[in-house]
């Protein structure tokens, strides 16, 4: 489902972020990345769904292999990849409903699919009764809630989420991580970066942890490891 093959970046400035990975993610695997911040947990992430590209090897996801991707196959390519961030990226001036919808009129879905499906994953994310509502007037779990319903809308085979929970409270983050539980559940395969000991420690799943781009721990049933 995942692969990457000797896997380096480096950035234009120089400084190398990812130092030679190998990995495999089988479909369905719920894992967390874990390390200090720098260590390049969101550049690893990054080239799983063609932000980055690599400087060298080789990254294999759904089929497609992403080095040779072309620029203008890279919406097609990422309908079957959900990602979410930190800070939601919401478009602030559209409703709960706009916010998800966007997400299916731009793969040109029919009004009564879309109308179908938005309810759906609101409802899967408990924001049925706030569609109406802009993302301004919603708490920061709210809003990552649209932006997890957002990205499982097209339903893909893999969510990507970059310290998902890092804006949240311990409440609320355990909220949104008993829906990317349940994401998990329904047979997508789930890729978190995270700083959250409490959640990898009492959720337990697969741990890569990297440090200075390398990966240092994989574990099928890991802690976090860290002091913090
Ligand atoms: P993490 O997500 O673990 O904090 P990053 O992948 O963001 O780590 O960063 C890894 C290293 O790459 C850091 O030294 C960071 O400063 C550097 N880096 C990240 N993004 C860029 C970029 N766009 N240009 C240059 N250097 C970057
Ligand atoms: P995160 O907290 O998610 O790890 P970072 O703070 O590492 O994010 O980076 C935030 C943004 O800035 C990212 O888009 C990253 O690519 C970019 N960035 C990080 N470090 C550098 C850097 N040294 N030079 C240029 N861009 C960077």
């Amino acid at each position: 489902m995942i692969e990457m093959i000797d896997v380096k970046k480096t950035y234009p400035n120089g400084v190398s972020a990812i130092g030679g990975i190998n990995v495999k993610i089988k479909p369905g695997e719920f894992v967390y990345v874990v390390g200090t911040s720098g260590a390049g947990k969101s550049t690893f992430i990054k080239m799983m769904y063609r932000e980055e590209r690599p400087t060298s090897g080789n990254i294999i996801v759904n089929g497609v292999s992403l080095p040779k991707l072309r620029n203008t196959k890279v919406p097609l390519f990422r309908r079957n990849i959900g990602v979410v961030f930190q800070d939601y990226k919401l478009l602030q001036t559209l409703s709960v409903y706009e916010n998800v919808a966007f997400a299916m009129e731009v793969i040109e879905s029919t009004p009564a699919q879309i109308k179908k499906r938005v309810m759906e994953v609101l409802e899967l994310v408990g924001l049925k009764h706030k569609v109406r509502m802009l993302p301004s007037e919603l708490s920061g779990g709210e809003q990552q809630r649209i932006s997890i319903a957002r990205s499982i809308v097209n339903s893909p085979k893999i969510v990507i989420a970059d310290e998902p929970t890092g804006n949240l409270d311990p409440e609320t983050s355990w909220e949104i991580m008993n829906i990317f539980e349940q994401i998990n559940k329904n047979g997508t395969t789930v890729v978190m970066a995270t700083h959250n000991r409490d959640i990898v420690n009492n959720m337990p799943h697969r741990v890569i942890a990297i440090e200075d781009g390398q990966i240092v721990r994989d574990e099928q049933r890991g802690e976090y490891g860290y002091e913090n």
